[in-house]
Order: C-alpha cells, then sequence, then structure tokens
C-alpha cells in the first residue's frame, strides 16, 4: 500500500476527508443528499484540524500519551483521477461543532450509515460504509490483545500495530462472513420468510446467521435455516454477495446470498431469533410493498396486513425478486419427494 506519510504531506492538495462521529457520517442534505467531503485547508479553517492530528503519523505516535492535542484516526477510503479519499473519525468532539447550515457548504448533519445505504449514490455508500465500519474497528482495538500495549494505525489504517519493541502484534480490519437465504418450496411455490421483532409491522425478510469456526457456506445455511424455523433444506446454489457495513458492533458483515431448496414444510420457530417466520406465495410476494427502511421506527401503517420486504438496498430484496422473475417450480422438486 502506498505510504500513508506520501499522500498526506506531498499530495495533500489532492486529499478529500469524510468525516465520521461513531457510526454516522457528515452528509450534505440538500437534494440529491450525498457524503460531505473537506479538502485540508477546509478541515483547519472550519474545524481547526490539522494533517499533524491524524493517527497514524509519526507526529502522533510520539505524541500519543500523555498529550493534550487531540487525535483524529484516519483511514484510506481509495483514489480516483481526482486524488485520495480519506475518512477521518471526530467522535471525540461534539458533533454539533461539524453540523454547519451555510452557503459555502451546504447544509451538513451527521447521518447513521444505516439510514444512508437508501438515500446515497454507489459511490458515496461504499465509501460511507467502509469508512463507519473501519473506523469502528479501530476504535475497538486501542490495546494489544497479547500484551496489552497501545496499538496504533499504520498502512493508511489498513492494521494496527502493537508499539511494544517485544511484541509487534498486528491486527486486521475484521470482516464477518453472514449466509442469507432464499428458502424456496418448488412444489407448492411458495417461499420462507422471517421477521424480527425489531423490523417494523409485517416486514419479513430471507433467513440469515453467522457463519460459525471451520463451517462451511453450506453448511452455515443448513443450520440457521434449521435453527431458527425447523426446516431442512436441500439442493441450493451461490447467489451474489454483498458487504453490509452496519453489523453487530459496527462491524462489517459479508452477506453470502443463496438460493435453498426445502425438504420439508413444517414451521418451528425459534422465537429467540425470530418474532414470525412463514411460507409467502408467489401472489403474496408480488404484491409485497418494498420498504426503504426496515427497521421500527418508521413512517409506515402500523395497522397494515399487506406483505412487506426489504428494499433494492438489501440482497434479500435481489434474492426475493430473483425467484419473483422465475417461471414457477423451475427446479426439480426437492429430496422431500423422494423420501
Ligand atoms: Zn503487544
Amino acid at each position: 500500500m502506498l505510504s500513508f506519510h506520501l499522500v498526506m504531506y506531498f499530495s495533500y492538495l489532492l486529499t478529500a476527508f469524510a468525516l465520521f462521529h461513531g457510526t454516522s457520517a457528515l452528509v450534505i442534505t440538500d437534494s440529491p443528499m450525498k457524503l460531505a467531503f473537506h479538502d485540508a485547508e477546509k478541515l483547519q479553517t472550519l474545524y481547526e484540524i490539522s494533517l499533524q492530528q491524524f493517527e497514524p503519523s509519526l507526529t502522533c505516535i510520539s505524541n500519543d500519551v500523555g498529550n493534550s492535542i487531540p487525535i483524529y484516526p484516519c483511514i484510506a477510503l481509495g483514489a480516483s483521477a481526482s486524488g485520495w479519499a480519506f475518512a477521518v473519525d471526530v467522535s471525540n468532539r461534539s458533533r454539533h461543532e461539524f453540523e454547519v447550515k451555510n452557503e459555502a457548504e451546504g447544509n451538513l448533519r451527521f447521518e447513521p450509515v444505516r439510514a444512508l445505504l437508501a438515500t446515497l449514490n454507489q459511490r458515496d455508500i461504499a465509501m460511507a460504509g467502509l469508512g463507519a465500519s473501519t473506523l469502528a474497528w479501530h476504535r475497538q482495538h486501542q490495546f494489544c490483545g497479547l500484551c496489552g500495549s497501545r496499538m496504533v494505525a499504520v498502512e493508511a489504517g489498513g492494521r494496527r500495530a502493537c508499539t511494544s519493541e517485544t511484541c509487534r502484534n498486528r491486527a486486521y480490519p475484521r470482516v464477518d462472513p453472514v449466509v442469507i437465504a432464499l428458502v424456496q418450496d418448488p412444489v407448492r411455490d411458495k417461499i420462507l420468510l422471517g421477521r424480527q421483532s425489531v423490523y417494523r409491522p409485517m416486514m419479513y425478510s430471507c433467513l440469515a446467521g453467522y457463519v460459525g469456526p471451520c463451517e462451511s457456506l453450506e453448511e452455515a445455511v443448513r443450520r440457521e435455516v434449521k435453527e431458527e424455523s425447523g426446516i431442512d433444506v436441500g439442493e441450493m446454489s451461490y447467489h451474489s454477495s454483498q458487504p453490509w457495513p452496519i453489523g453487530r458492533g459496527a462491524s462489517c458483515q459479508m452477506m453470502v446470498g443463496f438460493t435453498a431448496t426445502a425438504t420439508s414444510t413444517e414451521i418451528h420457530i425459534d422465537t429467540n431469533e425470530l418474532e414470525d417466520c412463514r411460507w409467502f406465495s408467489r401472489a403474496e410476494v408480488a404484491e409485497a410493498e418494498e420498504l426503504v427502511v426496515a427497521r421500527r421506527p418508521g413512517p409506515s401503517d402500523e395497522s397494515s396486513k399487506t406483505l412487506s420486504i426489504p428494499g433494492p438496498y438489501a440482497i434479500a430484496h435481489h434474492l426475493i425478486k430473483n425467484w419473483l422473475s422465475t417461471t414457477k417450480a423451475p427446479l426439480q422438486a426437492s429430496g422431500r419427494n423422494k423420501l
């Protein structure tokens, strides 16, 4: 990876900085909403933040302990023809210091990345997700898990390194694999969808769960579907994947999507995982409302009786829509018929 210092000190005029507060990103709320970027000069004049205050930098490492200079974790988001983009963590300041309203900068406000998934363009979603999840990982790995010494970000935030000369432990940003499955019953032409209690009323989605240690993706699909719904799964095939930057503990998940064929029909819900789980017909799914925001609270009609599914920002949407676009019962009958 290109040296962080070379980028910062020799090309900084071409750099742009996006600001993050917790898992929220600073956006320009004017239509269309977009990620707010500032150059180094604006950071200094508007917010009194200088490049010397960024971690990682040699200056910050030497001043890291026992110094009152505020330190702002900073990671590289990527490069384009117009220069480099970085994400800066300003969680140690009040968010109101950055939420300005003026003609030059527009209306600036911190918005949770979860809420931005359905509103930003693809480029800004990718950078907001990468910035929020990676900065959260850095916040959670301040000290070495082996020796307890302080760890610092290096390689433009690509990893953290223990500062102990005798330890030199390294830690890399975490990605959690998660399987998500569209389980279908080709005989009855129905799909299995579940809902969590945090969802908005009548919102259902595909079943999903974390991949366990030493478990294949296929094994994880079978186990998760069985645990949550009691349904057995036979044949399955990979469909697509999606990075999900707002996972548990602000971690980044890798959602791996499958279509799977059920070999049983009787549902036994694990109420610790799901509030409800049902088979839905093609007609019900075809009429489903697509939700921009899947979780409570939301503006939806609490008395709604119509099925709702996630909007296009979620891989579940595409798994469901893919099933809808296929003709009825395209697969060979499930293993249930062989028994
Ligand atoms: Zn260590």
